[in-house]
Parts: C-alpha cells; sequence; structure tokens
C-alpha cells in the first residue's frame, strides 16, 4: 500500500516539476494522472477489505473422511469435495485458502499485496484495478515520450543557432 503511495506521489511530483510542459498541457495531466491515481488507491482498498466470497463454516462435522462426498444439485447426484476444515461441500471453483483458512467461492488467487483472495465478490474491483494501474503506466509513458520529444527539438534548435 505504501510503494503504491509513494509511486502515486512520485509520478504527480515528476509532473509537477517538469519544464517541458506549457501550463494547459501539465495541469490537464496532473487532472488525468491524479484521476487515475485516486482511483486505483479506491479499487485497492476494496479489493483488499470487501469479502471476497468466504462460506460459512459447519460446526457439525460430516463424521467422514473422503475426499469426495456425493450431493443432489437440482435433483441430479453430482460429485463434490469436501473441505475437512470447514466441514462443508466445496462448490464448483470454489477452493480452500491456506492462508485466510476459509473455503472461498469461485476461488482465483491469494494475493499478497492485498493481503486478501481475489474470488467472486472482489474480481471486478481487482481487475478494474489492474487496469487502472496499467492506465497509470501507460500515461507515465506516453508523458516522458512527449518530454523526449521535446527535449530533443529544443536540443536541434540550439544546434542550429
Ligand atoms: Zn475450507
Ligand atoms: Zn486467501
Amino acid at each position: 500500500m505504501l510503494t503504491m503511495i509513494l509511486v502515486s506521489i512520485a509520478s504527480c511530483l515528476f509532473l509537477a516539476f517538469t519544464e517541458h510542459f506549457e501550463k494547459k498541457l501539465k495541469i490537464s495531466a496532473f487532472v488525468c494522472l491524479l484521476t487515475v491515481n485516486v482511483a486505483h488507491i479506491i479499487l485497492f482498498f476494496l479489493a483488499g477489505f470487501s469479502d471476497p466470497g468466504i462460506m460459512k463454516r459447519n460446526e457439525n462435522s460430516f463424521g467422514c473422511h473422503d475426499t469426495f462426498i456425493k450431493v443432489v444439485h437440482k435433483g441430479i447426484f453430482k460429485k463434490t469435495r469436501l473441505c475437512e476444515t470447514c466441514n462443508i461441500a466445496k462448490p464448483f471453483r470454489s477452493a480452500h485458502c491456506s492462508e485466510c483458512d476459509n473455503c472461498v467461492l469461485r476461488f482465483d488467487h491469494h494475493c499478497p499485496w492485498l493481503g486478501n483472495c481475489v474470488a467472486k465478490r472482489n474480481y471486478k474491483y481487482f481487475y478494474f484495478y489492474l487496469i487502472l494501474v496499467n492506465i497509470h503506466c501507460l500515461l507515465l509513458l506516453v508523458f516522458l515520450y512527449i518530454i523526449y520529444l521535446k527535449s530533443f527539438v529544443m536540443e536541434k534548435k540550439l544546434i542550429k543557432h
């Protein structure tokens, strides 16, 4: 989290002190970057602190240690895995996260940066967070390219005189 805030501050400071942008371009670039930064920090919090889809534990033990059990789903017998820690039958695509010690619906992975699972309920926040981080990087690349071009043109002018 601290790293992300520091990167955001550094990128805003970089824009604030560059001399290669005119005032109008500088303000619009700054607003653009600040909006993206604030949006991805909000999404980071939403993904990190929202419930990813944790399933309630069953206090009563199943009394069996088979890895698979048969359940009736919409009138059809289906084989499903059993979580011996949570004492529940795991639905399709769910998994037990060893870090959070919970069964999570539509489990994708446990993100060490978020400190939370990425699963059914926070997947959309995580997805948009990644998109915004990429947009942030692209914006910085575009700004750097503009600065490079402007300094290149200025250098040429100096050589001519
Ligand atoms: Zn479990
Ligand atoms: Zn987890």
